[in-house]
């Protein structure tokens, strides 16, 4: 299985959100269980609670009954007292005013038997004192006109208790039980009324239990504290009110007995009171449980469960946090086996990169390499283990100075990166340039850990480099700096020479001839010639001297900083070139022939800064055109009146442009004649009227013509012209059996449009085409014979014949001349005018002679100019001629004159 870089982070993402959301449902799962156990707790700790409140409320409930009943009992003994004094009195009637004794010993017995009865005493019907269990301590003492007294006397009231009494008297608070006196028949008889001390009420309080918090106390029906166990100080003595808002409320709803929790009044505790009426008498009992001391037990449970309930929490916590670390280690441990998967990916792919068609090199801070790849070892030649360790100055080739390195490195501790071609040294010694990217590796902590290098060997890059340079500026063929290099190096010497106020020479050569070696001896011959000649020449020249190969036969040397002065440079410069024509004409074995070549050679020197490289240029070449012209193997210095003519030239050939519209052609007619000086034909010879210069010959236009073309064009109206001279003599008895030969150029021959042309011209005339001739010359016949063969064939067809012009001159193969459809071989006049003078050209014109005879072909010599020639020829079996001796070449009108004249 195969973990990509994307698969592992796709992991560790689905890892770490599981993560998240486990974690998540953990902590709300704890959340849960500790609100859920707080929920439980307070549930139970209010349940138990409430059940304090309840057991308390029914404790003080009972502890109230208690105290009512046990009050209800006081007041019970009072009453029955008071019951049983007033029944007496009822049957004894009331004692007189001063027989009162017997009655108050009564009332002081009474006293003593009922204890917690302080005082009795006996009023009339108007409320005065009659007697007192303290004697005559109240005598005269009168209450008729009270509140109290009244509610027997006019209420009916048969029994009242008062709430808490004050009495000026005794300086003393006391609760007063009365009971209504009633004669035997019912009338109101007055009041018998025993006073109680609040006192024993508190006294018989203290001999209740009370708890800790618990308090017992009676209040009577105005809030007033009648007695409380435990005691309280000073500041609540008997008498003293206690507000009570709730009391006094349930009092108003006649209630009897209710619960209640309040702060109490007497020590700001918060109790919970039992209050209860003591029953039809002015009195409440009031229990009260003091709620800090009641819940102590419950709090202290509270307490313990919420140390439990906290102990469970953090057990509960820690229980989680452990968890959730387990699951955070087991996150952390899945997403580290994920990252190992993705180091190990990244590894491998790294690996793959490290393995690179780029020899890589990885070094420490200290240059010490550490490791190296196959391609680098492929380059160096030095395996990984050798290297290892070492520093690659190993590499050093010894070409570059220490200041190289030293800017090298400053370039890489400065901005982190070095790029450039550097030499080096393989493991077998050989000095290589290798294209080297060296950069320097931080840590995240911007440490300088490493240095990586890597490389490409650009040596097979530099030979092709090399290679391109050799066909930019290197001729193929001879090995020669070719002309572009020439140019540069020319510019250069230009601005060398200028500086240094030196001459330099610039000369042209020209092999003669050489295209027709090239044309007769092919291609591969010419090539072998050229570079013999490019050979010798070079050896024969100085090092510092440029020979070039512009093109062609064409070859120039530059030859830089001579001398200052112009006679002396001209000098050497024409002793260099002949030299040069010497070395050029040493013979040599061309296809297994000695031939000698000849050249033509231009000069120019090179001295003024006002002319560019193009301006020598120019002269140069027209300085070669000069040599050449003048005749071959020749040396020719620029002068110039050479660039007039060269302009003349220039002139020349736009003139030609326009000549055909203009009209100034013109057809002169040459006569040729038989040995008997029969006129049998004419050679038609172009001329040019021209507009300033007159008549010109030939030999001046027709090169440009060739040169631009216009040949086609002007040959075929040569062609039409001289058909429909033929076409024209046809109609005359006398002129009706001449011949016309019409000169064709190679260069026309071979135009792909010439039959076609030839075609429309012979439809137009219809000249009688087996008088026509075309005269044609050797050079027609180097390239491409079969060709031109074939459209001389399909022209025989139709009656025209053919003629070699300048038969002699070229290097035609007599082998194929066999093969061609002639029917003429013209004798080229430079042979004919020298036969009586030299003997070759005399063996020559007969040698051609008996060739035409063999190969069944009429002759014909050109240029007899004397009788001597014509003689010769006649006797050398050459019957047909063409020259001055029988006319120049004349206009028709001359000609037909001349004919006919005779
Ligand atoms: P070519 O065809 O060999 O013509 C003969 C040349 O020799 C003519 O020169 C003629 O004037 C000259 N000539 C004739 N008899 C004598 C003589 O006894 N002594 C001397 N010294 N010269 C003689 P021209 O007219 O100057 O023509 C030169 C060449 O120009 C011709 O050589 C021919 O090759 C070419 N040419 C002339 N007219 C035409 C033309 O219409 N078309 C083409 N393609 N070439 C032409
Ligand atoms: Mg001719
Ligand atoms: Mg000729």
């Amino acid at each position: 299985m195969s973990v990509t870089p994307i698969d592992v982070n796709d992991n560790a993402l689905k890892a770490t959100n599981a993560f998240r959301h486990q974690r998540r449902s953990v902590v709300a799962a704890y959340l849960l269980a500790l609100f859920v156990m707080t929920l439980l707790f307070g549930w139970l700790l209010n349940e138990q609670y409430q059940q304090e409140i309840e057991a308390a409320e029914s404790r003080i409930t009972a502890r109230a009954n208690v105290v009512t009943e046990w009050a209800k009992g006081v007041f019970a003994q009072s009453g029955q007292a008071l019951f049983g004094l007033a029944e007496l009195l009822t049957i004894q009637g009331m004692p007189d005013a001063d027989n009162t004794q017997v009655l108050e010993r009564a009332l002081e017995n009474l006293t003593h038997y009922v204890p917690l009865v302080n005082e009795v005493g006996v009023m009339d019907l108007n409320g005065r004192v009659l007697a007192s269990s303290n004697g005559n301590r109240n005598a005269g003492a009168n209450i008729g006109h009270t509140q109290f007294f009244n509610a027997f006397k006019q209420g009916g009231q048969q029994e009242l208790i008062t709430p808490l009494y004050w009495s000026d008297r005794n300086q003393h608070y006391y609760l007063y039980h009365g009971r209504r006196l009633d004669s035997p028949t019912g009338d109101f008889m007055g009041v018998v009324v025993s006073s109680i001390i609040p006192d024993i009420f508190a006294d018989s309080l203290e001999q209740m239990h009370v708890y800790d918090g618990e308090s017992i106390a009676l209040v009577d029906s105005e809030s007033r504290l009648i007695a409380r166990h435990p005691a309280l100080d000073e500041q609540f003595a008997v008498g003293r009110k206690i507000p009570s808002p709730q009391a006094d409320q349930k009092l108003a709803n006649e209630e009897t007995a209710w619960s209640l929790k309040a702060l109490s009044p007497v020590d700001d505790r918060e109790r919970l009171f039992r209050m209860q009426r003591v029953g039809e008498y002015p009195m409440l009992a009031v229990v009260g449980i003091d709620l800090h001391e009641l819940l102590a037990a419950w709090r202290q449970r509270a307490l313990i469960l919420s140390l439990v309930m906290g102990m469970l929490a953090l057990l509960g916590a820690w229980g989680a946090r452990h968890y959730l670390s387990r699951l955070a280690l087991a996150q952390q441990l899945s997403q580290r086996i994920e990252e190992r998967e993705q180091a190990r990916a990244e590894a491998q792919v790294a690996a793959a990169a490290f393995q690179t068609h780029l020899g890589i090199l990885i070094t420490d801070a200290r240059g010490r390499i550490l490791k190296a790849n196959d391609t680098f070892t492929r380059i160096s030649g030095y395996s990984e283990a050798e290297v290892m360790g070492k520093n690659p100055r190993m590499f050093s080739s010894g070409l570059h100075n220490a200041a190289f390195y030293r800017r090298l490195w400053e370039q890489v501790l400065k901005t982190g990166k070095w790029e450039g071609e550097i030499w080096n040294q393989r493991k077998n010694g050989e000095l290589f340039p290798e294209w080297l990217t060296i950069s320097a590796v931080y840590d995240t902590d911007g440490v300088l850990t490493n240095y990586v290098a890597t490389m490409s060997d650009i040596s097979e890059r530099k030979a092709a480099e090399q290679e391109i340079h050799q066909l930019a500026f290197y001729d193929p063929l001879t090995g020669l700096a070719n002309r572009r290099l020439f140019m540069d190096r020319m510019g250069a010497a230009l601005k060398e020479l200028q500086r240094h106020q030196r001459c330099g020479a610039l000369l042209f050569i020209d092999i003669d001839n050489f295209k027709q070696i090239n044309d007769t001896l092919g291609h591969y011959t010419g090539d072998q010639l050229l570079q013999g000649l490019a050979r010798r020449m070079s050896q024969m020249l100085r090092d510092t001297d440029t020979l070039a190969r512009l093109g062609g036969d064409e070859f120039a040397v530059l030859i830089e900083g001579v001398d200052s002065n112009h006679g002396q440079t001209s000098q050497l410069a024409e002793r260099i070139a002949n030299k040069l024509l010497a070395v050029l004409a040493e013979p040599v074995v061309l296809a297994e022939e000695s031939v000698t070549i000849t050249g033509s050679i231009g000069i120019t020197i090179m001295a003024s800064s006002e002319h560019n490289v193009d301006d020598y240029l120019q002269q140069v070449d027209m300085a070669l055109f000069q040599a050449k012209s003048t005749g071959r193997h020749t040396v020719c210095f620029f002068d110039p009146a050479m660039q007039a003519a060269l302009l003349a030239h220039v002139k020349l050939e736009a003139d030609l442009r326009h000549a055909l519209a203009n009209q100034q052609w013109q057809l002169y007619y040459q006569p040729q004649v038989n040995h008997q000086g029969t006129i049998t034909g004419v050679e038609v010879l172009l001329r040019w009227l021209h507009p300033e210069r007159g008549l010109v010959s030939p030999g001046e236009f027709i090169p440009l013509l060739e040169s631009t073309e216009l040949i086609n064009e002007v040959g075929e109206w040569v062609l039409e012209d001289a058909c429909y001279q033929l076409a024209r003599w046809a109609q005359h008895p006398r002129l009706s059996q001449l011949t016309i030969s019409v000169n064709i150029s190679p260069m026309q021959f071979r135009d792909k449009d010439f039959l076609q042309r030839v075609d429309g011209v012979f439809a137009r005339t219809q000249a009688p085409l087996h008088r026509l001739k075309l005269e044609v010359t050797e050079s027609l016949f180097v390239e491409a014979r079969d060709y031109a063969r074939d459209k001389m064939l399909s022209l025989k067809a139709k009656g025209v014949r053919f003629s070699l012009d300048d038969f002699g001159t070229g290097y035609s193969s007599l082998a194929y001349l066999a093969q061609l459809p002639l029917d003429q071989l013209k004798i080229d006049q430079s042979f004919v005018q020298q036969v009586l003078e030299s003997q070759a050209n005399a063996a020559i014109v007969e040698s051609t002679i008996a060739l035409a005879e063999s190969l069944n072909l009429e002759v014909i010599a050109e240029g007899v100019e004397t009788e001597a020639q014509q003689a010769w020829l006649l006797a050398h079996d050459c019957r047909a001629y063409q020259g001055y001796l029988f006319g120049h070449p004349m206009e028709i009108e001359a000609f037909e004159a001349q004919i006919l004249g005779r």
